[in-house]
């Protein structure tokens, strides 16, 4: 096996280190935006990459790139990632799964077995939704959740719309629903983890039980403005005053739930001027967990604290929802075949939760999907300095290709 990963570990580097070089900030990590000359470049290298593991390679009307292999069955097994990238990115996010499922379908061409089902390598466009603020596109396309109506209305800075990128790339968007694939029979991801657990638990591979479920929502108090030094303590209604006695319990009441987070990264403060009584503050809370119920039970004790805090101070507040997607759980037949490789191989794994979103959660609301993680240095992510180790991508290969054997019935 020393030699088998030894030359798994080559390949990806040798890909990665290519690859990166595709972005529009050099020397400011990777920033690879879909519909761009990074995005066509970087799949111009990964159809070669692929054509050289002897997969017939076709670029979709998402703009993904997919090379097959075929089986015995037209039924799919796909396996893969996304080719974006955020703005001032890393190297890995995304890229390392498309690059490692390369070699999943390296390792199965060259053991010359017939696979039971036909596989197909994908990198996918525009997972990040960092230029159009959407995400996740070839996803929702291939499972036919899009509509040419939806590409004119999503647009990026410039006000360039999906639609119209899409077309000065040379694909059709009017034709986009008509894009659904109903072949797919699974989807298998392997991704960075983009956290610190499994360094932290020096673990060499992670399986993902559940890509978490989020509720956001904007929340705005309503007190009024008045001078800061002339309005009495119990006459005023200081919105920023109230807005904190709320905003403090979310982190503490998100800690007694296993596996949930609850952020507040946006505040906005009226006016924001030092010696004014605040008018106004909104907040957004982002919400993440495992499950529907620890997730709304945060985000109902959040309302009755504002009710209370409504009763005593005689400030209002409004909510406005913004986002609720559910919790996807991971495929267990699958998750049970990468935990038998895991063992079979030695490899140190553990399971854990995926607290960002992946290509992975569209697939897995809709047909049998599984991921892999690696450890990622430091927990580091979108940002210059993501690394994880070709040695543990390597592993991640392995896991992946015997779990596909097994799905293909040749294990
Ligand atoms: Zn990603």
């Amino acid at each position: 096996m020393a030699n088998e990963l030894k030359l798994i570990e080559d390949n990806i580097i040798k890909a990665l280190d290519a690859l990166q070089k595709f972005t529009a900030t050099p020397g400011f990590g990777v920033t690879r935006f879909p519909y761009t000359k990074e995005a066509r470049d970087a799949c111009s290298y990964l159809k070669k990459r692929m054509e050289a593991v002897g997969l017939a390679v076709r670029m979709d009307n998402s703009g993904a790139v997919i090379g097959r292999l075929e089986g015995k069955s037209p039924a799919t097994i796909m396996i893969g990632s996304h080719f974006d990238s955020v703005k001032h990115g890393g190297a890995y996010d995304g890229i390392a799964g498309v690059v490692c499922a390369i070699e999943v379908a390296r390792l199965l061409k060259e053991s010359g077995m017939e696979l039971g089902y036909s596989l197909e390598v994908i990198a996918t466009n525009d997972e990040e939704g960092a230029r159009f603020n959407a995400g996740l596109f070839t996803g929702k396309a291939l499972l036919g959740q899009l509509t040419c109506e939806e590409l004119k209305t999503q647009v990026d800075v410039d006000g360039i719309s999906v639609y119209q990128a899409m077309a000065a790339y040379g694909l059709k968007p009017e034709e986009i629903a008509e894009h659904k694939r109903d072949d797919i029979k699974a989807f298998i991801e392997i991704h960075i983890e983009q956290g610190p657990v499994l360094e932290a638990e020096h673990k060499e591979i992670g399986i993902v039980d559940v890509i978490v479920g989020i509720k956001r929502a904007r929340i705005r108090i309503n007190g009024r403005a008045d001078h800061a030094g002339t309005m009495p303590m119990h006459m005023r209604k200081d919105a920023l005053e109230q807005a904190t006695k709320v905003i403090s319990k979310i982190g503490d009441r998100a800690r007694l739930f296993r596996n949930c987070v609850a952020t507040v990264g946006f505040l906005q403060v009226e006016p924001n001027v030092m010696n004014i009584i605040p008018q106004s503050v909104t907040f957004v809370v982002d919400i993440r967990g495992v499950d529907e119920e620890s997730i709304m039970a945060q985000y109902y004790s959040l309302l009755a604290d504002l009710d209370k805090m409504s009763l005593e101070s005689g400030l209002t507040y409004d909510v406005e929802n913004l986002l609720y997607a559910e919790p996807v759980l991971m495929d267990e037949e699958i998750k049970s075949y990468f935990e038998m490789s895991c063992i079979n191989r030695e490899f140190e794994y553990m399971h854990l939760p995926s607290g960002a979103g992946h290509d992975a959660q569209i697939f897995g609301a809709k047909l049998p999907a599984a991921m892999l993680f690696v450890p990622s240095a430091g927990g580091r992510s979108h940002c210059p300095e993501e690394k994880s180790e070709a040695s543990d991508l390597a592993k991640a290969v392995l896991v992946a290709y015997d779990a596909v054997q097994t799905m293909s019935g040749l294990k």
